[in-house]
């Protein structure tokens, strides 16, 4: 391979998503640059969740186009990616409530179905949960739980049907520039130099050192994000996806039947190297994950920790993705998914196409400007329009 129209560096669930995307709208010739193999970084180990219950309302028209590819994923991606739609919902406690219902207020009027119902209601999903601090929940039925990994491979095989090129252990080391500082293709490791119309950055915090030598510095840090698997010792089901905003953590059930646990206080961040970070929770992350789930499931008799993990999101400074063009000609940014990009990729890869092919969106309610990388230099962050008090940016 020495050259492409679109070389993509980084065969995660963006990358992929958007060389498919991409592909089936006849962009040209399409490669995906893999330095490990697919879906080997954040994606492997993505929580999953689907919710559209956001602030920003791109955001939240993003996630629910996503529900609606999920939802017919054996039509679109050719297979079963692992969506179970258990419906999702947000709780919090009185000082939250007026957030909550303007959140719903702006999910509705972008069609998304969502309804508030009470801690009793609640209660005929989750029998055994502690329902006393919640003032209400936002809930969305056609939320639920995917495979991260599963999608993007999904996006793989239907991206190399549509001849896409897709390359794993190929490592990419610099970007080449050319006349006029336009980015016009990359370097691997083993020394090739592959050409292209346009180069697009889709590989998390890693993107990092790719831009610096253009001047670039992109604002994408590693955080790393803790995760916990518990044996409940009671049959949960397929019970919706809970975000608990009165004690800053989530929880989902897995098909096994064990629950999926991850935090939801950002408020000390741990920022890592994302090539060398510790595997496993922290004793101290699992004591403060013991207490909560106590607090919130009380009446269960022996459960137990089966296992942890942890990964890393790549966190920019107000937690939402930058897509779009960067500042220089011939490359373009799709990173900083900040621990939300499951269920947004679906729609990363449509306006990812958008702006390549047409320069704008073709969904009135995803605004282009709202992920543009001059953000963090003008000082306008993207933010919620009603935000939750303790629950930080993440949003
Ligand atoms: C613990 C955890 C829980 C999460 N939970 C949720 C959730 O519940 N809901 C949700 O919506 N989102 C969630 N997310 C976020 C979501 O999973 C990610 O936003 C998404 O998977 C990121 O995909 P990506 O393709 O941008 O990055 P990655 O999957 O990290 O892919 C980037 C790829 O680039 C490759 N690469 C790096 N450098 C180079 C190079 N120089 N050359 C070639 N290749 C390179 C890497 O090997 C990697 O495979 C979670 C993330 C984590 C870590």
């Amino acid at each position: 391979m020495d050259n492409a129209d679109v070389v993509i560096v980084g065969g995660g669930l963006e990358g992929l998503s958007i060389a498919w995307t991409l592909a089936e709208r006849g962009a040209g010739s399409i490669a995906v640059l893999e330095r490990d193999t697919l879906c080997s970084g954040g994606t492997a180990k993505s929580s999953s969740i689907v919710r559209c219950h956001y602030g920003v309302a791109s955001l939240a028209a993003m996630s629910w186009y996503g529900v609606d590819v999920f939802e017919n994923a054996e039509d679109v991606l050719g297979t079963d990616i692992g969506f179970r739609r258990v419906g999702y919902a947000v709780g919090v406690g009185e000082e939250n409530l007026a957030a909550l219902r303007a959140n719903m207020a702006l999910q509705r009027t972008l069609g998304i179905e969502v309804l508030e119902i009470t801690p009793w209601e609640m209660a005929e999903h989750w029998p055994t949960m502690h329902l006393e601090d919640f003032s209400a929940f936002a809930y969305e039925p056609r939320g639920g739980r995917g495979d991260a990994y599963l999608t993007g491979m999904a996006y793989a095989g239907m991206a190399r049907k549509r001849g896409a090129r897709i390359r794993q252990n190929t490592p990419v080391t610099n970007l080449v520039i050319g006349k006029g500082g336009r980015v016009v293709g990359v370097y691997t490791a083993s020394g090739d130099r592959i050409s292209a119309g346009t180069v697009v950055l889709a590989n998390g915090a890693w993107s990092v050192p790719l831009a610096a030598p253009l001047g670039i510095e992109l604002p994408v840090r590693a955080q790393r994000a803790q995760i916990v698997m518990v044996e409940s010792g009671e049959r949960l089901g397929d019970a919706p996806v809970i975000s608990d905003l009165v004690s800053l953590q989530y929880f989902r059930t897995e098909p096994s039947g064990e629950l999926l646990v991850g935090n939801s206080d950002h408020a000390s961040p741990e920022y890592v190297d994302p090539d060398r970070y510790r595997n496993r929770a922290d004793d101290c992350f699992l004591e403060t994950a013991a207490e909560k789930l106590a607090h919130r499931f009380p009446k269960w008799s022996n459960p137990g920790i089966v296992t942890s993990y942890a990964g890393c999101y790549d966190v920019t400074p107000d937690y939402n993705p930058v897509i779009g063009p960067a500042e220089v000609p011939g490359l373009f940014l799709a990173v900083g998914f900040s621990g939300h990009g499951f269920k947004l990729a679906p729609a990363v890869g449509r306006l990812t196409a958008d702006l390549l092919l047409d320069g704008v969106s073709s969904d009135p309610a995803v605004k282009a400007e709202d992920f543009r990388f001059g953000r963090f230099a003008e000082g306008v962050a993207l933010l919620s329009e009603h935000r939750y008090l303790g629950a930080g940016e993440m949003r």
